[in-house]
């Protein structure tokens, strides 16, 4: 009772433990009145039953006594009846009378002047009865009383009618002292299932209270709650199931905090550039100073324009919105004048560019511009995270696709951030410029073409980045 109050109390009416209290206390405790009310009656039928037939089987045994007495001329039958009424054998169990014919009591085996208006409807049964016989039980005098009048009449005697009366006071007690019983064994029954149903709702609306506080902390941007989970059960799973929804916020939120900071650092740096620059020549310039400036600006406005380009991309592919012009392509020829766009960067940076031309060709059922796009975005990173060193550039076919690998010998990437780096916004390396959802795209990208990108990577040696395209025509 006490976890009741407690329960409802925590919870309001409105809760599970309040509405399950309602719900089930009702049904138990009408199946248990139900129950009880059956005992009852059964146990009263069966009790009341037997009395009434040892009383019926008494009556009918005198009945017979006096009807061979009167056969017997030889004696009184008069006197017979007065004879069996005053020595009555049973009369610690029932009283036994006689009714004479004016319908009044006459004698009683307790020796008591009988009431001239006792109450007699088992006699009026009797006389209309064909077995000459009324049974009576009911309220009299205080107490229930079964009566059974048996019609004894004979022309030469006043005497028309033997009634036995016993008291049920003796079975009513009896009776009462089962339902005692059966009403304490209700009342535990109740108890217990007020008692193990609250313990049971308890451990479903404790997780499920700690679940709506914590996730209206969520909703304020407090990702640092989790709920613990104790059982293996659907409430285990569900506080495991939000938990993991927990970790993958924060984690989004972390993410979305280190895009903004880095793509405001992404944006600033060009624009710092630019401006700069800018003031420089406002101020009057030399022919040199002009095209230094003019090269720099170029430069970072083109590096501006990639990076929205990116965005731009990236938005699409989460609204659906980003689309393939598809036809039959040489994606050498591809790669090839990706290549080219960084063979002055190599020279420039003193890395060693190798590719070797394959002799052969890999039609691909592929979008031009993006595949370019994602061999760029590759090598450029490439060329990003390596200081010096060497790049190589390998195609290799089989009968069902072309391998494109790029690899480096740059910096590297650690084991814990090479299942991440595919992530948008994930920057494993964060002392280079860039936004992060370049290999996002790129991923994207392959996959729309029903290929692969897979990154192998040790940090300090190198990283090779392998991209699968499924190939148009398949090699006999
Ligand atoms: P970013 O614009 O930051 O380069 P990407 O999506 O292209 O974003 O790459 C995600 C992360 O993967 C990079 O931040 C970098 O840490 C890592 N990465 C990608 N390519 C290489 C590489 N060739 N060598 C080392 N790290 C790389």
């Amino acid at each position: 009772m006490k976890i009741g109050t407690k329960i409802s109390g925590k919870y309001g009416r409105h809760s599970i433990a309040s509405r399950w209290m309602a719900n089930t206390l009702l049904v138990v405790t009408i199946l248990l009145i139900v129950a009880n009310v059956c005992v009852y009656y059964f146990s009263r039928q069966y009790y009341y039953g037997s009395a009434e037939s040892y009383v019926v089987s008494e009556a009918n045994a005198a009945q017979m006594v006096l009807t061979r007495l009167y056969e017997d001329m030889a004696v009184s039958y008069s006197s017979e009846v007065r004879e069996l009424i005053v020595n009555f054998d049973k009369k610690d169990r029932m009283e036994l009378m006689s009714i004479n014919k004016n319908g009044e009591v006459s004698l009683s085996s307790s020796g008591f002047s009988p009431d001239k208006t006792y109450y007699m409807p088992d006699y009026e049964m009797a006389l209309e009865s064909d077995d000459k016989t009324g049974v009576f039980i009911g309220f009299n005098n205080g107490e229930n009383i079964l009566a059974v009048t048996k019609i004894i009449e004979q022309p030469s005697s006043n005497y028309r009618a033997l009634r036995f009366v016993a008291s049920l006071s003796m079975i009513d007690n009896q009776l009462a002292g089962i339902m005692f019983v059966c009403v304490m064994i209700s009342l535990f029954v109740i108890l217990a299932v007020v008692m193990t149903g609250l313990y049971f709702v308890k451990s479903i609306c404790v997780p499920l209270v700690q679940i709506s506080a914590t996730a209206k902390k969520l909703a304020t941007g407090d990702f640092s709650e989790r709920i613990p989970v104790t059982s293996n059960d659907e409430i285990g799973q569900l506080s495991a199931a939000f938990n993991e929804m927990a970790n993958e916020l924060e984690n989004s939120e972390q993410i979305k905090n280190d895009f903004i900071s880095s793509v405001s650092h992404e944006l600033r740096t060009p624009l710092t550039a630019i401006k700069g620059w800018a003031e420089t020549l406002e101020g009057g310039y030399e022919e040199e100073t002009f095209v230094k400036g003019m090269k720099v600006i170029n430069g970072e406005t083109n590096r501006l324009e990639q990076m929205v380009e990116e965005l731009l991309d990236f938005s699409r592919i989460q609204s659906g919105r980003f689309s393939l012009q598809m036809q039959i392509i040489d994606v050498i020829a591809e790669l090839e004048d990706a290549l080219l766009l960084f063979v002055e960067r190599a020279k420039k940076e003193k890395i060693t560019l190798s590719y070797n031309e394959p002799q052969f060709m890999c039609a691909v059922m592929g979008d031009k511009s993006r595949l370019r796009q994602v061999f760029i975005n590759v090598i450029d990173n490439a060329f990003k995270y390596t200081d010096a060193g060497t790049i190589e550039v390998l195609v290799d076919r089989n009968e069902s696709s072309v391998v494109i690998s790029v690899a480096d010998t740059g910096c590297g990437i650690a084991p814990e951030d090479l299942p991440k780096i595919k992530q948008k916004f994930y920057k494993a390396n964060r002392t280079k410029r860039g936004s992060g959802i370049g290999l996002a795209v790129a991923d994207e990208i392959i996959s729309m073409h029903g290929g692969l990108i897979e990154v192998e990577s040790t940090p300090g040696v190198g990283t090779t980045v392998t991209i699968m395209l499924p190939l148009a025509v398949k090699e006999e």
